[in-house]
């Protein structure tokens, strides 16, 4: 017998008949004499409706009310399903969030999970019944009801893992398990059978949405092993775990892509008169992160620096640079809008220093011009045009050997 975790993603009960198939999954994990809890996301694209529907009414709704919106997609999946697997003749209670005891920090819309109280979850198990919780959702010291931010039921999953000590938990969705790139996106990318917690953690934070960072920080810090599997297809999925079998010998392992960058570059008077720090205080003070950041400090030419910008924040960061622009003191302002971040990921670089040369090697056959770059032990990111993202994750996809990987 072992204790394990099920989660559903949002495509993978979409439907009726989807709920009813996953049902059959998860009876036939219960059939084995295995104890299952299961995490379930809203129905397909039930949050970006619920998100639509509130925009109409308040484009500047608070926070708080969105979450109380947006955890209830979650309900319905987690009761839809509980119902289906008791019209298989199989005991199952559905729980939210706070019910099933996930503790978080009181921030409303990405809330971190602090921890998980399992006994009502421990106790319908081991009596052998199912445990459906809703993924995304808990509650903080106060009482109020939180969410982890998109894709947070990934993370709901682990942590329920850990708290329930289960043996696996796996993330059953739309595709068939990890690989080396997008496969919606890249046509050449391949499956991988294995891949360690860094590496997808790296994956996961530039941009890979397959799991959600937390989901995958918090495995590893508790050694939970997670698996990626098809949720409506045969197939083992992919193990994210601490060691990893390297099949093929290839330093880049994955290469995950972001849309949506803008870069700001601030240049000051000669002599320089700037500061990082009171710029990046006073962006920090707004809530505003910054991703690459570049300084160039040059005898005889006008010092800057550039970082990058998610575009959602891009009008708010030129506001609060204008407003502060005295105390700043410095001269003149240019952006770009229009980029993307493209970023090649593997363990095998700390090894092998030419890596970032072979990028930058590849991306200049391919005349792709190279905005920013940023590295470190197991990445490196550059900023391109957002017309040339694809073609570049295509060219380093073949550069680095990617369709070998298996
Ligand atoms: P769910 O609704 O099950 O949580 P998501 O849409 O959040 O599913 O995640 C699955 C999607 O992640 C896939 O459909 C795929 O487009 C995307 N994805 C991005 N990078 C990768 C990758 N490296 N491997 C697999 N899928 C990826
Ligand atoms: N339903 C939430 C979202 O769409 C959480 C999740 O699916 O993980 O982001
Ligand atoms: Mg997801």
């Amino acid at each position: 017998m072992e204790r394990i975790v099920m989660k559903f993603g949002g495509s993978s009960v979409a439907t009726t008949e989807k709920i009813a198939h996953v049902a059959q999954l998860i009876v036939a994990e219960v059939k084995k004499g295995n104890e299952v809890a299961v995490i379930v996301s809203a129905m397909g694209k039930t949050t970006d409706t619920l998100l639509a529907l509130a925009n109409d009414l308040n484009p500047h709704a608070s926070k708080r009310e969105l979450d109380m919106l947006l955890m209830t997609g979650e309900q319905v999946t987690a009761s839809l399903l509980a119902l289906a697997i008791e019209a298989r003749g199989h005991k199952a209670k559905s729980f939210t969030g706070w019910q099933a005891g996930v503790r978080t920090e009181s921030v409303y819309g990405d809330a971190r999970i602090e921890d998980v109280q399992a006994a009502k979850v421990q106790s319908t198990i081991t009596s052998g019944g199912v445990a459906v919780i809703t993924g995304f959702q808990g509650i903080d010291i106060d009482g109020e009801l939180t969410t982890l931010g998109r894709g947070g039921s990934d993370t709901s999953a682990v942590a329920v893992a850990i708290g329930i000590s289960a043996t696996i938990c796996d993330i059953y969705t739309d595709v068939e398990g990890v690989f080396t790139t997008d496969p919606r996106v890249v046509s050449s990318a391949v499956q991988l059978h294995e891949i360690s917690y860094d590496e997808m953690l790296e994956l996961a934070n530039l941009g890979a949405g397959v799991l959600h960072p937390r989901a995958v920080e918090f495995a590893k810090n508790h050694q939970m092993p997670l698996r990626v599997r098809p949720a409506h297809k045969k197939g083992k999925g992919t193990t994210i775990k601490e060691e990893v079998n390297l099949e093929a010998n290839l330093s880049v392992r994955g290469i995950a892509f972001e849309q949506n960058v803008a870069r700001i570059t601030i240049m000051y008077e000669t002599p320089y008169n700037g500061s990082l720090a009171s710029i990046f205080t006073t962006l920090a003070n707004h809530h505003l992160n910054v991703d690459i950041i570049v300084q160039s400090i040059q005898q005889d030419l006008q010092p800057s620096v550039s970082f990058s910008v998610k575009k959602e924040d891009f009008d708010e960061v030129i506001h609060v640079l204008d407003a502060n622009k005295s105390n700043l003191r410095y001269q003149r302002l240019d952006f770009e809008e229009g980029l993307a971040k493209v970023s090649i990921v593997g363990s095998g670089m700390v090894s092998n220093p030419g890596v970032a040369a072979e990028m930058f090697d590849a991306l200049r056959v391919a005349t792709i011009p190279i905005k920013m770059v940023s590295t470190s032990e197991i990445k490196v990111s550059v900023v391109v045009p957002e017309s040339a993202m694809v073609e570049a994750v295509e060219v380093l996809h073949a550069k680095f050997k990617l369709h070998t990987a298996i």
